[in-house]
């Protein structure tokens, strides 16, 4: 058995794409499903948390105060083809540790189409499913057969079929907290997903979202592009309109769009006219980065953290930020959006600890 490794307090700066410095009791490198036996009978009643890039979290905790937890930081590695079956798909079983885009390039590469429109989306393979990543009118939910976990509580691996994973808007099973449990105390953890793809000239390209036609064109592809040269347009629109973490550390979009009772919404749009709003089963999504934007906070924020002046649903570290200038950031946004336009704006990412997440104290919606 690979006897996973730990160090103590442990700097997750590293390991979080909004470059907060925090800390946590202890870290554990998961290169080995086989270890995961073990590793639950050494954390039995331990507080735990899974840490795939954190490209979606906002951290606490420092060197004196750390996070009480051991980080489990997913590192299993592997792709294997999975046997065909009636309907010819390529079918594919992807270790949770991979990182997505890398992924999806070597899907591409394979001649397999499907996921062609996430390429770019920074994470892991397994923390896909947890919010059933999503860009430029597709959801990772589409083409996923299967997620494999480890079940903590029964400790055995376990499978779930797609209709099991309650997926929905970046939600899913895994992201539910009355399921997965708290972030100091998950239940499951991903350790790999089946995907099923299209053979290349078969996969249905989704094209008419965001601009996608016209950069094809852009880029001289104007007839019947294949899904490699799709995902090419898509990343050129992502480099165009999202700061790099990099330059400008981020999780990406900050708030989710809200999804809002219908009347509500008409009665938003019929003040607002210019505010985009999409049906979403019997309910109306409206555009987050449209509020934030009329609400005049696109490159407001406080010295160490605030909205990017780039893009309005960009919430970015301008320097050294601490978890409490962005939630700060945050309710800032959330108490504004809500006294103009009464929508709360509920965040993307997870917080550590969970208890740190805003929560809203203001009327519903109705
Ligand atoms: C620049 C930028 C652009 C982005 N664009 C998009 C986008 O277009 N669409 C979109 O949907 N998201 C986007 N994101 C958000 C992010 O990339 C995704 O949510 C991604 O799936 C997070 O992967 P991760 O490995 O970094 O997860 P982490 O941030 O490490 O973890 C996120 C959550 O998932 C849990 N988790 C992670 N791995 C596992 C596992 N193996 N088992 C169980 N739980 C697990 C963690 O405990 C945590 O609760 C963007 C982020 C950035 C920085």
């Amino acid at each position: 058995m690979d006897i996973p490794q730990a160090t103590e307090p442990y700097s997750l700066k590293a390991h979080n794409s909004l470059g907060l410095e925090a800390f946590a009791n202890r870290c554990i490198r998961l290169n080995n499903s086989a270890s995961l036996y073990g590793l639950s009978q050494q954390l039995t009643e331990s507080p735990r948390c899974i840490l795939g890039h954190g490209t979606n979290l906002v951290i606490q905790g420092t060197a004196a105060n750390p996070l009480k937890a051991t980080v489990i930081l997913n590192e299993l590695k592997g792709i294997v083809r999975l046997p065909e079956q009636a309907d010819g798909r390529p079918r594919i079983r992807c270790a949770a540790g991979e990182s997505w885009h890398a992924f999806v390039m070597w899907t591409l590469a394979q001649g397999y189409g499907g996921l062609e429109n996430l390429a770019l989306i920074p994470g892991t393979v397994g923390a896909a499913p947890v919010q059933n990543i999503g860009a430029y009118g597709v959801e990772v939910a589409d083409q996923i057969d299967a997620v494999h976990a480890w079940d903590f509580h029964q400790r055995d691996h376990v499978v779930f079929e797609n209709a099991d994973c309650a997926f929905g808007y970046r939600h899913s099973l895994f992201k539910d907290s009355n399921v997965q449990g708290p972030w100091n105390a998950p239940r499951y953890l991903i350790t790999a997903v089946d995907f099923r793809l299209w053979s290349g000239s078969k996969a249905p390209l989704r094209l008419a979202y965001a601009g996608i036609e016209a950069r094809l064109t852009a880029l001289g592809i104007d007839h019947a592009p294949n899904p490699y040269q799709v995902a090419h347009a898509v990343m050129s629109l992502r480099r165009e309109k999202l700061p790099d973490p990099e330059q400008e550390p981020n999780v990406g979009s900050f708030f989710k769009n809200p999804v809002v009772p219908k009347p509500f919404a008409q009665s938003l749009t019929t003040k607002y006219p210019n505010l985009p709003c999409y049906e979403a089963g019997d309910q109306s999504k409206l555009s987050a980065a449209w509020l934030i934007e009329a609400a005049g906070l696109k490159g407001w924020g406080l010295d160490q953290a605030g909205m990017s002046g780039r893009h309005a649903l960009v919430l970015i570290n301008r320097g050294q930020a601490k978890a409490a200038d962005v939630l700060a950031v945050c309710q800032g946004v959330q108490k504004k959006v809500m006294g103009q336009f009464g929508v709360w704006l509920e965040p993307e990412p997870l917080f550590w600890p969970g208890s740190q997440a805003p929560a809203n104290d203001s009327e519903p919606q109705s």
